[in-house]
């Protein structure tokens, strides 16, 4: 049919052009190994994307050839995500915090032809180098001064060299894939989740709306959630689209000092993290007394926020927290905890629990849940079954896999593995991930709700909760807690804190004391971990 629109492809390489031509002077802050604060702008950034993309297509990189990614949040990174998906290749971010067997694992399945490796990384990948069997070239993120005594390796500022900051970019195909990530994967191997141009690009509007993260071009955005999973939520490419300044911390994502006066020197405005790393920032604002008055939201998901935290923030610092969900094969971003109208009118105890949920679903993110014959459960606030969700941003089966999986097993929509309810205005509920449900007796306790009640108690620092088996209910919960430095709690106490805020049938059969709770390489409890340490641990009677 004559005279539609235009039909211009949702490509990575149209977010470049509109930010050149839109924002070319809004800057992009780093913190590197080589130096504390880098410093440039978008229009400086994307002259050295050209570069490099020039740098790979000399060395032999081609369409859909995958480009590996060991590193932090950094410039040289963003580099990389523009300029090997702008060329047709895709960007494989590997997060390096995985066990080196892992991470070998990962970059064969993919069949990286080049890494792009952190110098911090480096004595990691070098003892793995013989097995890497596809890998034809590593190139370290550093300048020439900073190399470290290794052969056989590129330096990064030395291969983007002399060359062109002219390109003509190819006509891509908005269904190309353009970047790759793999999940955790904490049973059998990791699963990698190919994101196409589009999906990119859709998400980045979706997630950048409102009633979702709300980002525009008033914003310093500062992802403390990596560059080398999931695209750190998205924001790699949403904060340039919407013209935010954008705050890189580097190696120091963990490290409340750093995030301080990042937040502090930069003016950040708006971040986004896992809930460790909003501990480790509220614990140094605790004992330092420093301030982070330009922060206005952060965004908390990757495991359930505790209430706790989203009370410091707001109380002491005047930060609004908003808890979000979801996951890898979502691009990641499913829901975000938005007030509608009328939640100013509700008592401040629904108002503590309508926060606490992961929130609603923007456009592009459909979600039901589900029983056990696979029928959709009415949304009333507690009808729990495995969430399923579909929509463009959604992965349609794992990469390299024949076909579709279990996770896939009904047509068009993807099981998320999470246990969740739904109200009547949307609001999404995670209550636990499938495998970490806790079934005593028939019912189900929720382990998030039992550790963020513990989470409400001054003296804990960490709270985890696991299924201990169980003679006559088949499955108990155990609790698992770390102390604050300079606190004490008894069993007892807890026990007596937890009577008045969870149902009688959910109290933890156990409390146990340890200095550290494991986590995984994305900073989730590793619960499964946890419940081998206590396979063999006697409940009282
Ligand atoms: P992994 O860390 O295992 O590679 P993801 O980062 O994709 O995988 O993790 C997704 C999972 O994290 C979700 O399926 C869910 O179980 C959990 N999750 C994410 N956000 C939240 C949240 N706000 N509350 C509870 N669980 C969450």
């Amino acid at each position: 049919m004559h005279g539609l629109m235009m039909d211009l492809p949702l490509t990575v390489t149209a977010i470049m052009r509109h930010v050149e031509r839109a924002y070319p002077d809004e800057e992009i802050v780093s913190i590197t190994q080589d130096n504390p604060r880098h410093r440039y702008t978008y229009a400086q950034a994307f002259r050295r994307v050209r570069q490099l993309a020039n740098a790979l297509t000399a060395f032999g990189i081609r369409p859909s050839d995958r480009v590996g990614t060991l590193a932090w949040n950094d410039h040289r990174h963003f580099e990389l995500y523009y300029a090997v998906s702008g060329m047709g290749a895709i960007t494989h971010t590997i997060n390096p915090r995985l066990f080196p067997e892992q991470i070998a694992w990962i970059i064969n399945h993919a069949c990286d032809r080049m890494l792009f490796v952190d110098p911090l990384v480096w004595p990691v990948i070098e003892k793995i180098r013989p097995q890497l069997t596809q890998v034809e070239a590593i190139v370290l993120l550093t300048d020439a001064s900073h190399m470290p005594a290794a052969s056989n390796v590129y330096c990064y500022e030395k291969f983007i060299g002399e060359h062109q900051e002219d390109i003509s970019w190819p006509d891509l195909d908005e269904r190309t894939a353009c970047s790759l990530c793999y999940t955790s994967g904490t049973t059998g191997h990791p699963k990698g989740v190919l994101y196409s141009h589009r999906s990119q690009v859709l998400h980045s509007l979706f997630s950048s709306a409102v009633d979702a993260l709300a980002l525009s071009a008033r914003d310093v955005v500062m992802p403390v959630v990596p560059m080398f999973h999931v695209n750190a939520w998205g924001l790699s490419y949403s904060a340039p689209m919407v013209g935010a300044k954008l705050v890189l911390p580097g190696p120091k994502m963990g490290d409340g000092e750093t995030l301080q006066n990042l937040i502090e020197t930069e003016q950040v405005t708006f971040s986004a993290g896992v809930p460790t790393v909003w501990m480790a920032l509220l614990d140094f604002l605790r004992r330092s007394g420093k301030r982070i008055d330009s922060l206005q939201r952060v965004v908390i998901g990757g495991s359930a926020c505790p209430w706790s935290v989203m009370e410091e923030f707001e109380r002491e610092h005047n930060v609004h927290v908003h808890h979000a969900w979801g996951m890898t094969e979502m691009s990641p971003l499913g829901t975000v905890n938005q007030p509608i109208r009328g939640t100013d009118k509700l008592t401040s105890d629904d108002r503590k629990t309508l926060r606490m949920k992961q929130g609603r679903s923007f456009f592009g993110v459909e979600m039901k849940a589900v029983d056990e014959a696979g029928e959709e459960l009415p949304r009333d606030g507690k009808s729990s079954g495995v969430l399923k969700v579909r929509g463009p941003t959604v992965c349609a089966q794992y990469f390299q896999e024949d076909g579709p999986g279990p996770a896939h097993a009904e047509p068009g929509w993807f099981a998320t593995g999470d246990v969740a309810h739904i109200d009547s205005d949307g609001y999404l509920q995670i209550t636990d991930r499938a495998k970490d449900v806790i079934k005593s007796g028939g019912e189900w306790i929720s382990s998030i709700d039992l550790e963020n009640a513990a989470m409400g108690h001054p003296a804990v620092a960490e709270a985890a909760v696991i299924a201990v088996p169980h003679p006559k209910w088949s499955e108990r919960p155990l609790l698992v807690l770390v102390l604050r430095a300079g606190h004490a709690l008894t069993r007892e106490e807890m026990l007596e804190f937890l009577r008045e805020r969870v149902a009688k049938l959910w109290l933890p059969d156990d409390v146990v004391f340890v200095s550290e709770i494991p986590h995984t390489a994305t900073g989730k409890i590793l619960k499964s971990e946890l419940r081998k340490r206590f396979a063999d641990f006697k409940l009282p009677e």
